[in-house]
């Protein structure tokens, strides 16, 4: 029979696949002899078997928690719905990734008014028995019932204003046994039954519902935004209550051993005496600073420092804690490698091997690369900043600077964003509904919350920037507005966030790019010792090779050079090319076009100092590029010398249906050889004319063809290449050398991928158009249907960003099997997008591939994740 569930005295902390990442390091805990409440661990094979039953949970599963209860009861001699010695358990989510906020928590569990009275009898503090029980079921019945919070958050409301209270700690015993009785009202008429009396019921319910909340609609996304499989599940935790809210001697409270924001290596962290767990998280009360502890129970104090010494030793990693003390007992509820900012982790790594506690490799590997992005984000500009007066400061809760428009709502914040605004959402709090809406802010403003809130959390999770706790706004979010030091701000007006420093600015200032440097530069040079696979750029500018060369890329893997003709009026010989209707005038425009190639192409190579550049052909698919403004059209006839009315039939006649599948690519030059003569000229001449300036350099063009299926494309187009090149090269005295290569995008060339070796001294993985072509998804239109994917489970992820290496990466594995079966020394490499994903970069690294190519900004991430596949392949 399978084991399903596990007293956290059977497990440790190499058993996180099973029992999640809370599950096994409360194991650990207990292990290492820590004051842990003791309970099991329900594992995450029961989630997916709970999903494959229908969601039910089976007999056999229900039969090993019983059991387990029972257990539970003998080792805290506590037990369930007992006359003398009550059992009450916590019950909580714990997946293999931490996901926090995202799933569901119970705490209480194993009240009825029964028990409230032995509770109460025994403390003799009937105020913290009630206080437990409405607490119990307001989080059932939003939890597991579903009924939602602010039903009973109005009613605590109405019992405060009732009584001329402002905080929930002045309220009475016989105030809250008076809202538990509302409260079970509430839900019997919501529910229609009796709110549950049977512990044994409360708790499998419980236990349903966290595996329930695995699927809820906050969790899915965080899921895709982390690359969480769905398949993993999550562990539920039934810990036996540890209760910060007995009275004046009991607190509870979250630490980090550093700071999650800058690194910096001190104890930060923040409690609440005589409260329970959500109210740190939820931010309604005003926390206290982990220090002040020190004065108000010194001895709990120094345990407590001791035991997060001991923690951040035995883990070697900056560590994420919850604690309670229940009446002078400290009790360890939870630990895990914290979440940090960017700047945050790079210092911690770097600290770490500093402190001789961990090596270069472990340092590079705890870093997640889908981080760095956020230290490439913008600052503000530092001059503006300078003369900038902050109207307030906060909390700097996530660093980056962001600047838009005030917007009250999540689903503002999302309308908003879609119609291309930049907005900062602006709440009393945040909750974890409120996911998408942050995503689709600049920056987050709250009123209310410290460093822990929900959005300080998420919003440093995310990047995005996030200044919390701003308790001078006084905020009307029913009529979207809100006044700040003096005044009143709407929804539509501009305010700038200061993530680094909490200060919050009327109006716009402008931003800048992140500077690079210190430990950033350390960790990538170590990434850079370990990675096999080189990393190269997207860059269709000098000004873009330049940036990406900056941040490290070791050459250019795909110059498109159709988008050098986006900028300024070189777009108008461009159409002339593509709207010419004799051989004449398209050599014409190219005539025009080659001297603007050529001086591209040279400050490619001189931004690249020796380093292979790779340019690629034509492949312009003709909507992006015709004209469709009348202003537009007549000056293409003006130029051609033709009527704007043989334009628009040219137009017309351009026209194609499917213009992904259509007259672009290699299929350009078949038609039109002269544009490959042209842009052969182009790149053999700024070749040879940059090796003679720098002759200390290797300069060897590689020449890519473009959406080959067919070898007998290629080698039309590599005869031409070859042709022009060799006179060029015969010409100029020159001895320089040049490859010609492919694209491999379209399923066929992969399936013929040794017949195109004959022709093709390298191949580069075309991703987006071999994902498309692959699954048939037209990569423009993805979008519309991608959601409805992912609600019926069908995707995980948008294939366009995550490689689908069970399919298109079959195709990629054949194709280098095949191709270097023909031509060993053939060299490949990958230039979709996702050559800047973490976990496609894996891939590339493990089938074998020299390169990743992906645009400048994720250069860095590239090369993080392509270290980590070597360490990680070096340790299997
Ligand atoms: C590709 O198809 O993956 C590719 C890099 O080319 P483009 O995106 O320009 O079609
Ligand atoms: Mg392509």
């Amino acid at each position: 029979m399978a084991k399903w569930v596990y007293l956290f005295s059977e497990g440790n902390a190499t058993m996180r696949n099973l029992l999640g990442g809370k599950g096994a390091n409360l194991a650990e805990m207990t292990n290492l002899g820590l004051p842990v409440p003791q309970g099991f661990t329900i594992t995450t094979e029961a989630c997916t078997q709970y999903y494959e039953d229908g969601r039910q949970i089976n007999d056999e599963i229900q039969s090993q928690i019983m059991e387990h209860i029972e257990k539970m009861e003998e080792i805290t001699g506590k037990k369930f719905g007992d006359k003398e010695n009550p059992l009450l358990v916590s019950v909580r989510s714990g997946a293999r990734a931490s996901m926090p906020g995202m799933m569901d928590t119970i705490l209480n569990l194993g009240l009825n008014e029964e028990v409230v009275d032995v509770l109460s009898a025994k403390s003799g503090n009937p105020r913290w028995a009630w206080d437990c029980y409405r607490r119990f079921i307001q989080m059932f019945s939003d939890v597991v019932m579903e009924v939602g919070k602010k039903y009973f958050e109005e009613l605590i409301d109405k019992m405060k204003a009732e009584k001329g209270v402002t905080q929930d700690v002045d309220l009475t015993a016989e105030d809250l046994k008076d809202l538990a009785g509302q409260f079970k009202a509430e839900y019997k008429e919501k529910i229609g039954a009796d709110f549950p009396t049977d512990p044994k019921e409360q708790l499998m319910e419980a236990i349903k519902a966290v595996f329930r909340s695995w699927d809820n609609p906050r969790a899915n996304v965080y899921r895709r935004d982390n690359d969480i499989p769905y398949s993993w599940g999550t562990a539920v935790n039934v810990q036996m209550m540890a209760f910060g809210n007995m009275g004046e001697t009991s607190g509870t409270g979250v630490a980090f051993t550093r700071d999650p924001a800058t690194g910096e290596n001190k104890l930060m962290g923040e409690f609440l005496m005589n409260a329970q767990g959500e109210d740190v998280v939820a931010g309604v009360r005003t926390p206290q600073k982990i220090d002040q502890l020190r004065e108000v129970m010194p001895e709990v104090y120094e345990q407590f420092v001791g035991i997060t010494k001991k923690l951040e030793d035995h883990y070697r990693d900056m560590q994420d804690m919850e604690f309670t003390i229940e009446d002078k007992h400290l009790y360890m509820l939870q630990t895990r490698n914290g979440k940090r900012t960017a700047q945050a982790a790079l210092k911690i790594a770097c600290d770490l091997v500093d402190e001789g506690k961990i090596s270069e490799q472990e340092a590079v590997a705890m870093i997640d690369p889908r981080n760095l992005d956020t230290l490439l984000h913008p600052q503000f500009d530092a001059k503006a900043l300078k003369e900038a007066k902050a109207a307030a400061k906060a909390l700097a809760a996530s660093p980056g600077a962001a600047c838009g428009k005030i917007v009250f709502t999540a689903e503002d914040a999302k309308a908003w964003n879609a119609k291309g605004e930049k907005v900062v959402l602006v709440r009393l709090e945040t909750s974890p509904e409120d996911i998408e809406g942050m995503k689709a802010s600049q920056g987050i403003l709250t009123v209310r919350g410290g460093m822990t809130s929900h959005a300080a959390v998420v919003a440093r999770g995310m990047g995005t920037c996030c200044v919390s706790g701003c308790s001078e706004i006084a905020m009307d979010e029913a009529n979207k507005k809100f006044t700040l030091a003096g005044k009143e701000y709407h929804e539509g007006d501009w305010i700038s966030l200061d993530g680094s420093t909490g200060n919050i600015y009327d109006g716009q200032i402008p931003t800048v790019d992140a500077a690079i440097a210190g430990e950033f530069g350390r960790i990538m040079a170590w990434a850079d010792k370990f990675r096999t696979l080189k990393v190269r750029t997207n860059a269709d500018t000098p000004a873009d090779a330049k940036k990406a060369r900056e941040l490290g890329a070791e050459g250019i893997g795909l110059c498109r050079t159709e988008h050098m003709f986006f900028e300024g009026d070189r777009i108008d010989a461009f159409r002339e090319m593509i709207c010419s209707d004799t051989v004449e005038e398209r050599e014409a425009a190219l005539e025009k076009i080659l001297p603007v190639q050529q001086g591209d192409f040279e400050k490619l190579y001189e931004a690249l100092e020796g380093n292979p550049v790779t340019i690629r052909f034509l492949d312009p698919p003709l909507h992006e590029f015709v004209p469709t403004e009348e202003e537009d059209i007549k000056k293409l006839a003006d130029a051609q010398g033709k009527t704007v009315e043989a334009i628009k039939t040219i137009i017309e006649g351009l026209k194609e249906f499917n213009p992904m599948m259509g007259h672009r690519g290699c299929r350009l030059t078949v038609t039109y050889p002269e544009i490959a003569k042209m842009q052969t000229k182009a790149i053999i001449r700024a070749a040879i004319n940059v090796s003679k300036a720098h002759p200390e350099w290797t300069i060897k063009p590689e020449i890519m063809i473009p959406l080959i299926g067919e070898v007998k494309e290629l080698k039309y187009v590599k005869d031409i290449v070859v042709k022009t090149a060799d006179a060029e090269i015969k010409a100029a005295g020159s001895a320089l050398e040049y490859e010609v290569g492919t694209m491999i995008e379209i399923p066929r060339a992969a399936l013929t991928a040794d017949e195109i070796a004959k022709e093709a001294e390298f191949f580069c993985f075309g991703t987006n158009d071999l994902t498309q072509m692959t699954y048939g998804f037209s990569r423009d239109d993805a979008g519309k249907f991608l959601d409805a994917y992912y609600d019926a489970k069908i995707f995980e992820n948008d294939p366009f960003a995550k490689l689908d290496q069970t399919g298109v990466g079959k195709l990629m594995e054949m194709s280098i099997k095949l191709g270097k079966a023909t031509r060993p020394e053939l060299h490949v490499g990958i230039c979709g997008e996702h050559g800047g994903d973490p976990s496609s970069v894996e891939f590339c690294h493990k089938i074998g591939l020299d390169y990743v190519s992906c645009s400048p900004f994720r250069v860095p991430i590239a090369r993080l994740a392509a270290a980590q596949a070597a360490i990680k392949d070096s340790r299997n």
